[in-house]
C-alpha cells in the first residue's frame, strides 16, 4: 500500500459549531424528514477520518488513480512578461478527468460505500460534478444518477455523453430555468424520497452541514501538497494564493492549509460575467445590491437575489461558477476579513486564457482563468520576490467551444 503523503484530517481548530454554522453562516435548512439523514451522514463522516483504514484506502486511489500529487509549475514565461511578483501554478488541471472536482467525488463514493449505500444522485450544471460522480462510481461499482437542467444537458452535449459512458443515468430537469439550481433541486427532492438506500454527493462546498466541511475536508488535499510543495520548491510560503469561486470547494480546498499562516493573503475570484452594472454575472459578494445573506439549498450564505428575495439569473462564460450562492465559509472568511474577494469579467478571464495557452503551453479551464486574471491583474504591482500561487482548478478542453465563440 502507497503510505499517505498528505494524511487529511477534520481540521479540530476550525470546525464549524455541532449545527454546521460558521458564524452567522451555513447550518441546516432541510425538510425535517432529511434531519436524521444529516446527522447519520455526520457520524459517518467523522468516524470514516478518524478510521486509518478508510485514510489509507482513500490516500492510495488519490495516488494511483487520481495521480496525486500534482505538481506545482512556475509560470517563468508569464512572470517574466508580468514583470513583478512570481507566478506557480497548483495543478489540478492534471489531476484525473481533468479537475479538483474528483478530490471530492472519489471521498465522497467511498464514503457512500461504507454506509452501505449502493445508490448515488448527484447533481450538475456544467456536467463536469456529473462526470466526476459517474467517475467515482464507476470504478467502485455503484449506481449512479445525475440530475441536470435540460438548458444545460443541450449546452453541453459531450459531458451528457460522458456521463452515459461512465454507465450514469442523466436526468433531465424541466422545472424552472432548467439549470444547475432546478437539478440541485430535483436531486434534494430524490433524496427525501430514497434516503434509505440513496447517498446525495453534492459536488461542492455548499448545501446543508456536513457538506460544507466534508467537501472542504476532502478538497483540503490541494492546500496541503501546495503549501509542503512551495516550502521544497521555493523555500517560502506564499504571499498570496488565489483560486476561483464558484460554489468555493477549490479555494476552500487550497486555503485551508494556509488558514493559519497569517502573513498569506487568501484571495478568491468571482465571475464579474458582464460587469456588475449590467446586472448578468454571478459576483455574489462584489454585488452590493444583489449580493446579500439568504438562504439556498439547505444552507445561509450570500445570495444573488432581488428586493422580494427571488434568486436571481446568473450569468458567466464559465459554466462552473455560474451559481446564485457560494459557500457558506468564504462569507465567514469575508466578514472575519481572513480573506478577501474580487472578480473578473468574462473578457478578463478570456484574455488570461489566452495567455497562459500562449506563455506557458497551458490550456486552462474558464473558471480557473479567472484565477489567472487576478494573478495578471496582480503580480506586476508586486515586488520580484514575491510569490502568488493560482490554484489551476482544471483543464479548459472543455471550454473550446465556448472560447471560439467568444473570440469570434
Ligand atoms: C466546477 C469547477 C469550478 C467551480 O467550483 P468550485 O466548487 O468553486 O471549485 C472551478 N473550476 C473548475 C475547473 C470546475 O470544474
Amino acid at each position: 500500500m502507497i503510505q499517505a503523503k498528505n494524511p487529511m484530517h477534520v481540521d479540530a481548530a476550525h470546525l464549524p459549531d455541532a449545527r454546521g454554522h460558521f458564524g452567522e453562516f451555513g447550518g441546516r435548512f432541510v425538510p425535517e424528514t432529511l434531519v436524521p439523514a444529516l446527522d447519520e451522514l455526520t457520524a459517518a463522516f467523522h468516524a470514516a477520518m478518524a478510521d486509518p483504514a478508510f485514510q489509507a484506502q482513500y490516500s492510495e486511489l488519490q495516488a494511483s488513480y487520481t495521480g496525486r500529487p500534482t505538481p506545482i509549475t512556475f509560470a517563468r514565461r508569464l512572470t517574466e512578461h508580468l514583470g513583478g511578483a512570481q507566478i506557480y501554478l497548483k495543478r489540478e488541471d492534471l489531476a484525473h478527468t481533468g479537475a479538483h472536482k474528483i478530490n471530492n467525488a472519489l471521498g465522497q463514493a467511498l464514503l457512500a460505500q461504507r454506509m452501505g449505500k449502493p445508490r448515488i444522485i448527484a447533481e450538475t450544471g456544467a456536467g463536469q460534478h456529473g462526470v466526476a460522480s459517474a467517475t467515482a462510481a464507476a470504478l467502485l461499482g455503484q449506481e449512479c444518477h445525475v440530475y441536470m437542467g435540460s438548458v444545460d444537458m443541450a449546452r453541453q452535449r459531450p459531458n451528457v455523453f460522458r456521463m452515459q459512458l461512465l454507465g450514469a443515468e442523466v436526468i433531465p430537469v424541466e422545472s424552472g430555468t432548467r439549470t444547475l439550481k432546478d437539478a440541485i433541486t430535483e436531486a434534494i427532492r430524490d433524496w427525501v424520497t430514497n434516503v434509505e438506500n440513496t447517498y446525495y454527493l453534492m459536488g461542492s462546498a455548499l448545501g446543508p452541514h456536513p457538506y460544507p466541511l466534508m467537501v472542504r475536508t476532502f478538497q483540503s488535499v490541494i492546500g496541503i501538497e501546495a503549501r509542503q510543495q512551495m516550502l521544497e520548491q521555493t523555500g517560502q510560503l506564499p504571499d498570496v494564493c488565489i483560486a476561483c469561486v464558484g460554489g468555493g470547494s477549490n479555494a476552500i480546498g487550497l486555503f485551508h492549509a494556509f488558514r493559519d499562516d497569517e502573513a498569506v493573503d487568501l484571495v478568491g475570484v468571482e465571475a464579474g460575467g458582464r460587469g456588475i452594472a449590467s446586472g448578468e454575472h454571478a459576483a455574489r459578494f462584489a454585488d452590493p445590491n444583489m449580493g446579500r445573506p439568504g438562504v439556498l439549498h439547505g444552507t445561509r450564505s450570500f445570495v444573488l437575489q432581488d428586493s422580494d428575495g427571488q434568486i436571481m439569473n446568473t450569468h458567466s462564460v464559465s459554466a462552473g461558477l455560474d451559481y446564485a450562492s457560494v459557500g457558506p465559509e468564504h462569507a465567514y472568511l469575508r466578514q472575519m476579513e481572513r480573506a478577501t474577494y474580487t472578480l473578473a469579467t468574462d473578457d478578463e478571464a478570456l484574455h488570461a486564457f489566452q495567455m497562459l495557452c500562449q506563455l506557458e503551453g497551458i490550456i486552462p479551464a474558464l473558471e480557473s482563468s479567472h484565477a489567472v486574471a487576478e494573478a495578471i491583474r496582480r503580480a506586476p504591482t508586486l515586488p520580484h520576490d514575491a510569490i502568488v500561487l493560482v490554484n489551476l482548478s482544471g483543464r479548459g478542453d472543455k471550454d473550446l467551444d465556448t472560447v471560439l465563440k467568444a473570440l469570434e
